[in-house]
């Protein structure tokens, strides 16, 4: 059987399809690890978060390191110029990630895969059908009880956006407590809060920034 051409990039995964690579890091993700970027006729990016968009894309990890050498790394796979900097591809992301949270929480809403209010969370939460917990900027310290605490702690409940935010997804004036009652949605909307969170500091050349306490920076409208 005569040997196939093998490039040096060619590896065991090479065959397998839909194994996709960072642009930047070069090494390979799983769909949901990566984002999808797509160059427009003007020579700019556009992250592609439902990874659906017509057009040529490259994938990018949604990590500062990567981001950083977004340009380069993007014009690189687009042979051609592109115009976006790292900088501006932060923020477009960090805003494209912001209403893609928003979308989620909505549909989730309309699945009837959120829960309401502490009391209701801290069942679903302690019977495991409660996979990830959002708490409103300004809830109030009594809302903070020791089970909420131990669960941001433990990385399963996330501070995002105000009471008013977080109600207009449930369809109230103002909620402290979200559970969403699925995992797979629950993993979706933290990759899209931490995506929410990148800041342009956070890529600019030299410059490296306390990144631990913007989680709980209230979101701006
Ligand atoms: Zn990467």
């Amino acid at each position: 059987m005569a040997a196939r051409g093998r490039t040096p990039s060619d590896g065991p995964s090479a065959a397998r399809t839909r194994v996709r690579a960072c642009a930047a890091c070069q090494k390979p993700g799983e769909p949901d690890e990566l984002v999808r970027w797509v160059l427009g006729p003007d020579g700019h990016v556009v992250p592609d978060l439902g990874a659906r968009a017509f057009g040529r894309g490259a994938w990018l990890h949604p990590a500062p390191d990567c981001l950083r050498k977004a340009q380069s790394a993007l014009s690189r796979s687009f042979r051609t110029q592109v115009l976006t900097s790292a900088e501006e591809a932060v923020q477009l992301l960090s805003e494209a990630a912001g209403v893609q949270v928003g979308r989620l929480l909505g549909q989730a809403k309309r699945q009837g895969l959120l829960s309401e209010g502490g009391t209701l969370t801290e069942e679903a939460y302690q019977e495991g059908r409660a996979s990830a917990i959002l708490v409103a900027a300004d809830a109030g310290r009594a809302t903070l009880k020791p089970w909420l605490e131990r669960a941001i702690e433990a990385g399963r409940a996330r501070i995002w956006g105000t009471k008013d935010e977080l109600g207009r997804f449930w369809g109230r004036p103002e909620v402290a407590v979200l559970g969403i009652l699925d995992q797979r949605l629950a993993k979706r909307v933290f990759g899209g809060i931490a995506m929410a969170l990148l800041a342009p500091e956070q890529v600019s050349r030299g410059k490296r920034i306390e990144t631990s306490d913007r989680g709980l920076a209230t979101e701006d409208e």
